[in-house]
């Protein structure tokens, strides 16, 4: 299967189709149908289970639009940019790093030095000099003139700015990672290729955090994962995550931790194996936020595709909002508490004079460090406070640290992408998409042989049975039963169902396998069991 063929089926078997197709379409966005929703959500679930429920991750739904500050402080607004040529004859725009052969991997001084010849691909006019183009998504926040607004270009960052109020949730202890799903916003020069470059995309998200001194060990269970690696300065090769971390090919042991469960996961999923594999960046397509950074990539019609980014974030992050905003991201050292003077709120004071207000103040300095002077905003009014609202008082205190950060990021439209061409089957006339049974649409098809004899009756009775189990059915009558199993196949559900005069005689009904097509006979009771996830 190549991309062409994966689009056109993906449009006609109501899984994807370009957004707003009415209005000429807008190039970047999708509209997911009643197949690609469920094939989504069931890749989510399975997402959930891996990272939510059995790793434990809490897990955060943060807002899209946030504040200019924000974004200041993360680099997006400064560094989160491509670079950009235009035509100065036909005004088509392009990304200077898909004009040259490994563009993407070049210094933005060696690119305009690569493309300084290059005339337009689509008029061969000469082109402009190159010049960076921020892809965040502006917008303006309230009336009238408004206060700026960004669309997130990542999910990461609400994880960030949360994480004081996980680490209470957490009960202040170190490690713990937060887990987002959510949509992410990418004004991309020149997005194409369907789900691969999207400017609205979904992105799965961990952020763990952990005390720099005593980052958390590869666990046993994953050192004998195998993996396929092509590290930044060496060939490709294939490994287990504990040998690579031994021999220091992967430098920590979070990020080792990281690749093998992404693995773990992308095979859940039915990525196959031989296809995966994890490439390092090389300094100069470093993110700027990262310190070490491994793709993992699928093997495609249209070259090695990047699903999910594995980066070691440091403490760039936190540190970054520690300084910008008035919060607290730093977390105390263990074995230094050391008594010291620190500032307290004259809480009677405060109460005198600010009344109702006080409550609101002392919940905005809860997480701050105090001293005279600070000024804190309450309602939109700016409050000063001076030495007569605190005390010096004595305190055990620790010294404070910018926990580090590493950060698995999977991209869901790539992966469903993926997953489509890799599960793709064609053998003569019979197409089907043999995804393991959490990732198919559907459990199971429920088809009466004929729609007479009472047939359709008892398959609505069944129906209703199966989706009282939990079955995830679907119902079809029209047409022969060949047509319906190959329909059925073509959206690769995992079991079909047929029901005939045999099954009003003796409660049996045939269950076919898509992927074997296996039929046999069984009693209802059975083959629902059987189809239960
Ligand atoms: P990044 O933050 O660029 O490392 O992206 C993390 C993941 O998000 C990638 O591995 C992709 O799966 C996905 N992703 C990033 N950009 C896009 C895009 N423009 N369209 C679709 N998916 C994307």
């Amino acid at each position: 299967m190549d991309f062409q063929k994966i689009i056109a089926v993906a449009t006609k078997r109501g899984i994807f189709q370009p957004a707003f197709d009415a209005y000429g379409g807008l190039a970047g966005f999708l509209d997911y149908g009643p197949v690609g929703v469920r094939m989504r959500r069931r890749i989510l679930e399975v997402w959930r289970k891996h990272y939510v429920i059995n790793a434990g991750c809490l897990e955060l739904d943060g807002a899209l639009v946030g504040p200019e500050a924000l974004f200041q402080a993360s680099g997006h607004l400064g560094e989160f940019d491509d670079a950009l040529v235009d035509c100065e004859e036909c005004g088509k725009q392009f990304r200077a790093d898909h004009l040259v052969d490994g563009g993407e991997e070049m210094s933005r001084a060696d690119l305009a030095k690569a493309i300084a010849n290059i005339s337009c691909p689509n008029c061969s006019s000469t082109l402009s000099e190159m010049r960076a183009f921020n892809l965040m998504f502006a917008t303006s926040v309230g009336a009238g003139k408004g206060t700026p607004g960004y669309l997130r270009p990542e999910t990461a960052q609400s994880i960030f700015l949360a994480f004081p109020w996980l680490l209470r949730q957490n009960r202040g202890k170190l490690p713990f990672a937060g887990a987002q799903i959510g949509r992410s916003f990418r004004n991309e020069i020149s997005p194409r290729q369907g789900p691969i470059r999207m400017r609205e995309f979904t992105q799965m998200e961990v952020e763990h955090f952990f005390l720099p001194s005593d980052e958390p060990e590869l666990p046993s269970e994953l050192e004998n994962t195998k993996i396929t690696l092509l590290p930044a300065h060496g060939k490709e090769n294939q490994t287990t995550v504990g040998e690579a971390f031994d021999s220091k090919i992967i430098n920590s042991s979070l990020v080792a931790t990281h690749l093998a469960r992404a693995q773990n996961f992308l095979i859940s999923i039915g990525v196959p194996n031989e296809k995966l594999r994890f490439r390092q960046h090389g300094s100069n397509e470093m993110a700027h936020y990262s310190s070490d950074c491994w793709d993992g990539e699928i093997n495609t019609s249209l070259g090695w595709i990047e699903i999910v980014g594995v980066a070691h974030r440091g403490c760039y992050d936190l540190s970054a909002h520690g300084n910008a905003s008035s919060k607290e991201f730093r977390v105390p050292i263990p074995g230094t508490e050391q008594e010291t003077e620190v500032w307290k709120p004259d809480i009677g004071k405060l109460g005198k004079e600010f009344r109702g207000n006080a409550k609101l103040i002392l919940e905005a300095i809860k997480d701050i460090e105090l001293k005279p002077g600070i000024t804190v905003n309450i309602d939109g009014e700016s409050i000063g406070l001076d030495e007569s609202y605190m005390a010096l008082k004595m305190e055990r205190k620790s010294q404070m640290v910018y926990p580090n950060v590493v950060e698995p990021s999977f991209g869901l439209d790539r992966i469903l992408y993926c997953l489509l061409e890799s599960s793709w089957n064609v053998e003569g006339e019979r197409e089907w998409i043999s995804l393991p049974q959490d990732t198919s649409p559907y459990d199971l098809l429920v088809a009466p042989l004929m729609t007479k004899d009472k047939l359709d009756e008892k398959a609505h009775e069944i129906m209703k049975s199966a989706i009282d189990v939990g079955v995830d059915a679907y119902y079809d009558e029209a047409g022969s039963i060949g047509r319906r199993y190959a329909r059925a196949d073509e959206i690769g559900i995992f079991y079909s169902m047929t029901i005939d005069h045999q099954t009003l005689e003796d409660g049996t009904v045939t269950l076919r396998e898509r992927d074997s097509k296996n039929q046999s006979r069984v009693p209802i009771k059975d083959a629902l069991d059987r189809v239960r996830r």
